[in-house]
């Protein structure tokens, strides 16, 4: 089969590798579509902690069920299925305390860094996956929507994490494909007014497109000024910094009003630290939480979510492309001006 491999930073080749053939529990999916993600072209650029290379990239996608390994009984061949990146084991400290997406041992099972994934015909889902974290897609739901099921089980996850009343203001830093699902879960869940901040107006652009009432050029406006007239001069009521950088991180917390949340989602590179004025946070009452991945309760209400059509996903595909191609997605991805692109197989 053909494969994309991802060798080190700035090395992916596609390359011809064994069809994998499913072990005790393990299921094989042929897949239909993977979808880019903004991890993806970090790692082609700079390398990613948990890649271990050579490894076949990718870990959004749908497809049909190819064979089984002993001991499933969940799906069968032809079925069509989603699944996630990783699953928790169940038995280490944090499983046990009820936090899932913080596993011990989540590194061992994650498709597309640690294991091979879905840029590929093929894909082996190991136990872990295929028993915590597969589903079938129902009827009505494609399979491009089906694959957004991991990026949105992470978004789903910060949503629980803090409350939308209705009503609030929102203001959401970033419009990348991350952000766009902020924007149009804040919308679904009340928010009374969506305010998306970037700096690249073909985003903006989308932001509108998709669900946000007004859309600030950071490069071009001072963002919490305009936050600020937005709301009598209070500020938002929650903030979700979807960029992962150090100096937005920073001027999260300056977009919330007292009392206010902010939503910490964006991953900054290991080893660095962010600066944030202690009276705001404290006699400000702020309530700023980090929210990383997901549990496989997120995945279900993110299946939920898909099937219910509510959200308009396929609007976030901006291209396709044939696996043999697939430098061109990290290239366009770097312009910044794509959402996500299909793979097809
Ligand atoms: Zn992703
Ligand atoms: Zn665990």
């Amino acid at each position: 089969m053909k494969a994309a491999v991802f060798y080190g930073p700035g090395s992916v080749k596609v390359v011809e590798r064994d069809k994998p053939e499913p072990g005790q529990g393990e299921v094989v999916v042929k897949n239909v579509v993977a979808l880019s993600c903004g991890t993806d072209l970090k790692m082609f650029m700079r390398g990613h902690p948990k890649a271990k290379p050579p490894v076949v990239m990718g870990h959004e996608f749908s497809g049909v069920v190819e064979s089984i390994g002993d001991g499933v009984n969940l799906v069968k061949h032809g079925d069509r299925v989603v699944a996630v990146n990783s699953a928790p084991c169940g038995h280490c400290v944090y499983c046990k305390l009820g936090n899932p997406n913080l596993c011990e041992n989540l590194d061992e099972s994650i498709l597309g860094f640690g294991i091979d994934g879905a840029y590929a015909e093929y894909v082996k889902l190991p136990q872990r996956v295929a028993s915590f974290n597969l589903y079938k897609i129902k009827d009505g739901v494609e399979y491009l929507e089906a694959a957004m099921l991991e990026p949105l089980s992470c978004v789903v996850r910060a949503h629980r994490l803090v409350h939308i009343d209705v009503g609030d203001a929102v203001a959401v830093i970033g419009s990348g494909p991350i952000g766009l699902f902020h924007i149009m879960l804040s919308g679904l869940r009340g928010a009374g007014k969506v305010v998306a901040i970037d700096v690249v107006e073909e985003r903006l652009d989308f932001a509108a497109r998709l669900g946000a009432d007004i859309t600030i050029n950071a490069s071009k406006e001072d963002a919490v000024q305009r936050v600020k007239d937005l709301t009598d001069g209070l500020g938002a009521d929650v903030v979700v910094e979807a960029v992962g950088r150090t100096d937005t991180w920073e001027r999260s917390l300056n977009l919330a009003r007292k009392g206010g949340s902010v939503i910490l989602f964006g991953g900054c590179p290991s080893g660095t630290s962010a600066n944030f004025d202690t009276y705001k946070v404290h006699y400000g009452e702020l309530t700023v939480v980090g929210s990383f991945h997901h549990t496989p309760q997120d995945v279900i209400r993110a299946l939920r979510l898909i099937e219910s059509k509510k959200l308009r996903l396929r609007d976030l595909v901006t291209g396709e492309v044939k696996l043999d191609n697939i430098l061109d997605v990290f290239h366009r991805l770097k312009e910044g001006k794509d959402i996500k692109i299909a793979i097809r197989f």
